[in-house]
């Protein structure tokens, strides 16, 4: 591993060198949020914040996004649009890169996403691990504490200096040309250790109260289980959980004609399956169209429907659905402990 110091002193230089060559975009403090935005001055970047309101998914999947331009006469011709500025994205927490790497995965399948790999291949990605922990947030038991690669550059706050990994050859070439850092000694490999125990260990606090590789068959059991109908009693089905997820990346394909009806744009914009018209099709039929169906398939897609395909859950434990959730009843953690409860009530 290489790890590298960087002195307190030298970040604001080093984001200032950053600005002069990319588009930086990082955690801004708003209004007692923290968001994702552009930045243009060092000052504006937080590096110790719980966790942001929105992932950094809009900066490869953004929530409308053309994807070509096309007209019908004389005859038809297709222009397609790639946008992907190359940008500098600063400060992201450990489970939000691996949310990145279960994007990727997703998109990179065939057929591969160009609009999204292009955003992604332009992108460098500098991750910061969190000092505080979110009350909703349960990232340890989802196994996204920390990460090992996914990463140009990762921050560790060490008090007076950062550690920072260098994760891949952009990052170290971003590292040697725009700070000056020194190697780590012995004690500041270690301290980080701790560093990142504790936190693994705080994490755990709020979590699950069994191991997360008992969901599966949770879930398999579970699908009459009251609780579905009881939440899903209470839900909005305004689609906040989707919209926050780092991990959910439905969306829905559109044309939109222009007025000679000559030509026009396909875009795609975010969608969401607890939207009620997420499962309906040409047919006017509705493939879930009660809430508990939709509500229910949020937890599955994230625990079980998916595991063939990501090899691991489809949830990283940040617990934005379950700030995000007016109605009170998205928090994976709450469910998944009450079927655990009624499994075992069940004498199981
Ligand atoms: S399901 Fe909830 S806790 Fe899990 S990754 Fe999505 S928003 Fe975060
Ligand atoms: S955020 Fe809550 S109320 Fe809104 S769709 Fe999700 S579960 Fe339902």
């Amino acid at each position: 591993m290489n790890l590298r110091i960087m002195d307190k002193g030298e970040l604001k230089k080093f984001v200032q060198n950053l600005l002069a060559h990319y588009r930086v975009e990082g955690v801004v403090k708003n209004n007692g949020a923290y968001l994702y935005d552009t930045i243009d001055s060092p000052e504006q970047l937080c590096m110790d914040f719980d966790c942001t309101r929105y992932p950094p998914k809009k900066y490869f999947l953004p929530p409308r996004e053309t994807l070509f331009h096309f007209s019908t006469s004389p005859e038809l011709e297709v222009s397609p649009v790639f946008e992907s500025p190359p940008q500098v994205i600063f400060g992201i927490h450990p489970y939000d890169l691996k949310a990145i790497a279960i994007l990727d995965k997703v998109f990179s399948k065939d057929p591969p996403d160009p609009h999204y790999l292009k955003r992604r291949e332009a992108s460098f990605l500098i991750g910061v691990d969190p000092k505080r922990i979110s009350p909703h947030s349960f990232w340890a038991d989802m196994g996204a504490a920390s990460v090992n690669e996914g990463f140009d550059l990762m921050f560790t706050d060490l008090e007076d200096s950062y550690a920072v990994e260098i994760g891949s050859a952009s990052g170290e070439t971003l590292i040697s040309t725009y700070a000056r850092t020194q190697p780590a000694t012995g004690d500041e490999k270690s301290k980080r250790v701790t560093l990142r125990t504790n936190l693994y260990s705080k994490s755990l606090i709020n979590g699950l109260d069994f191991p997360s590789y008992e969901i599966p068959k949770l879930l398999e059991h579970s699908k009459e289980s009251p609780i579905w109908r009881e939440n899903a009693n209470k839900c909005l089905s305004c689609g906040a959980c989707n919209f926050v997820c780092p991990t959910c990346y439905c969306f829905d394909v559109q044309d939109e004609m222009d007025l000679d009806l000559k030509q026009g744009t396909r875009y795609r914009k975010w969608d969401g399956c607890l939207l009620k018209d997420f499962a309906k099709v040409g047919s006017g039929e509705n493939f879930r169209e009660s809430r508990t169906a939709r509500y229910r398939h949020r937890f599955y897609r994230k625990g079980l429907y998916q595991l063939d395909t990501l090899q691991d859950f489809a949830c990283v434990g940040c617990g934005r659905c379950a700030s995000a959730c007016l109605a009170d009843i998205a928090d994976p953690v709450r469910v998944f402990k009450k079927l655990k409860q009624e499994y075992r009530e069940g004498g199981k």
